[in-house]
């Protein structure tokens, strides 16, 4: 029979005391009593760069036994061979699959071959087994019990935020409600990654490749990563849910978020910002048949020019007079004395009463759970209660979100010139405008008319 030997050297007090040559000279010895051919000699050392990470010796012995290289470990003691539960459950279920043998310099051997052997290595491994399965317990009892009290979790270095994910870093911290708000206003992800990146400012994220070990610059994803992470409205998620108010401050608020969120998981009726370079196409209606409005551009004479997207006889345009017109009278619209009214009328929501409702609620969802752990609730009564109190969060996030998508038209009424701010607006943000306060319907221009005509263009406004 072939033996493989096992040492391990750490920075306990036996690992210390007992030197890895003493350790090798007891196995030898022990594998010349038993008669075996020593086949390999594992040694891996806690006290290196690995340690805490990987044991490339121990791996290599569960590689001998599983493959039947050798029939017998041997080591100088149990805690020599193994050094955490998981390793040691590992072990025993490589060595009884195969019938192979521990052999202990100091304690008794286990020979898996035997029925005895077995029952004693089944004994051992189920109490490691427990002892696994306890630790994950408690170390999931701890993550819950962390996320309900509103503690960070740990990991890289949130964007806006210090090291410790509490304390404020002013500069980012205004990037990240600068980028919220452009999002809001009809900006791309990709635009928003651009601006940051020419800001100067980098993701927590190392690069691989050519550059591993620099920051990573911008993408769309991890501006989305930003943008629908709830620790920035100030909440605490754990799997998923928002589960308290969190410890750190908020950088924008709950309602902007979920305008946020409505906008990237498209619950919101608002056209997705992309970056359309044409102001109308796919929010424009067709006067014909109510179809989208497409870019059409007469390519032979370098025109730019809208068409029904269903059918090119329905009609063809030039963009410039039309664009022209909806820019005068939305800024004429905006220009109104009442124009404040279409913030506060359109809402209708009362911001801070939402807010508190929300989180009464996600509170109420918390307890529910708590109570059905100790037995109050019947499984029965807890989906029925949760059902409810989603239907109940799920409505106050909508009028949240409807309340922060206005937000958009803020930077244009506040103004005293409507119509030079809106001149300074990227399309991708006069089409967020356009879209929420009117339809705007192109109809056929007229044949042989020369002059833009006001009546072929009908807006029609959301916001009363
Ligand atoms: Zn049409």
């Amino acid at each position: 029979m072939k033996a493989i030997i096992y040492l391990r050297i750490s920075d306990d007090r036996t690992g210390l005391q007992l030197g890895v040559s003493r350790q090798r000279e007891d196995c030898e010895r022990k594998a010349a009593e038993r008669g075996l051919t020593v086949a390999a000699i594992e040694t891996d050392n806690d006290l290196s760069a690995y340690s805490g990470k990987r044991r490339p010796g121990f791996e290599n012995v569960l590689k001998s036994v599983k493959t039947g290289k050798a029939q017998v470990v041997i080591a100088w003691s149990l805690d020599r061979l193994q050094r955490n539960r998981r390793d040691e459950l590992r072990l025993y279920e490589a060595c009884r699959d195969q019938g192979a043998q521990l052999a202990l310099v100091n304690g008794a051997d286990l020979d898996f071959s035997t029925a005895a052997g077995r029952f004693v290595a089944d004994a051992l491994g189920s109490v490691a087994r427990m002892e696994v399965e306890m630790k994950s317990d408690r170390q999931r009892r701890a993550a819950q019990q962390a996320a309900a009290a509103g503690k960070r979790a740990g990991g890289r270095r949130p964007f806006g935020y210090d090291a410790d994910g509490m304390q404020v870093r002013p500069a980012e911290a205004a990037a990240v409600a600068a980028g919220f708000e452009s999002f809001l206003a009809g900006m791309p992800l990709g635009e928003i990654a651009r601006v940051w990146n020419e800001q100067g400012f980098v993701t927590g994220q190392a690069r691989r490749g050519a550059n591993a070990g620099q920051p990573s610059p911008w993408t769309r994803s991890s501006v989305r990563d930003v943008l629908s992470n709830p620790r920035y409205m100030g909440k605490r998620a754990h799997k998923g849910e928002i589960v308290a108010d969190a410890l750190w401050p908020a950088l924008v608020p709950e309602e902007t978020w979920q305008a946020a969120q409505a906008i990237l998981t498209h619950r919101s009726g608002q056209v997705t910002p992309n970056a359309a370079k044409y102001l109308l196409s796919g929010i424009g209606k067709c006067g014909v048949c109510g179809g989208n409005v497409h870019a059409g551009a007469n390519a032979r004479r370098g025109v730019r020019g809208y068409r029904c997207a269903e059918s090119t006889g329905h009609f063809a345009r030039k963009a410039e007079p039309v664009e022209e017109y909806v820019a005068q009278v939305i800024a004429a619209r905006l220009s109104l004395p009442d124009a404040g009214h279409l913030l506060t009328d359109s809402t209708k929501a009362d911001l801070p009463q939402l807010r508190a409702e929300a989180t009464a609620l996600r509170q109420r969802l918390n307890s529910l759970a708590t109570d059905f752990a100790d037995g109050e609730l019947t499984a029965q009564q807890l989906r029925a209660a949760t059902a409810r109190i989603n239907e109940k969060l799920a409505a106050a996030e909508h009028a949240m979100a409807d309340a922060g998508r206005v937000d958009v038209l803020g930077p244009l009424i506040k103004t005293k010139d409507v119509r030079a701010a809106w001149d300074t607006l990227r399309t991708s943000q006069r089409r967020a405008v356009i879209d929420i306060l009117a339809t705007v319907t192109l109809h056929p221009p007229g044949r042989g008319t020369r002059t833009f005509n006001p009546d072929t263009v009908s807006i029609e406004w959301k916001l009363a």
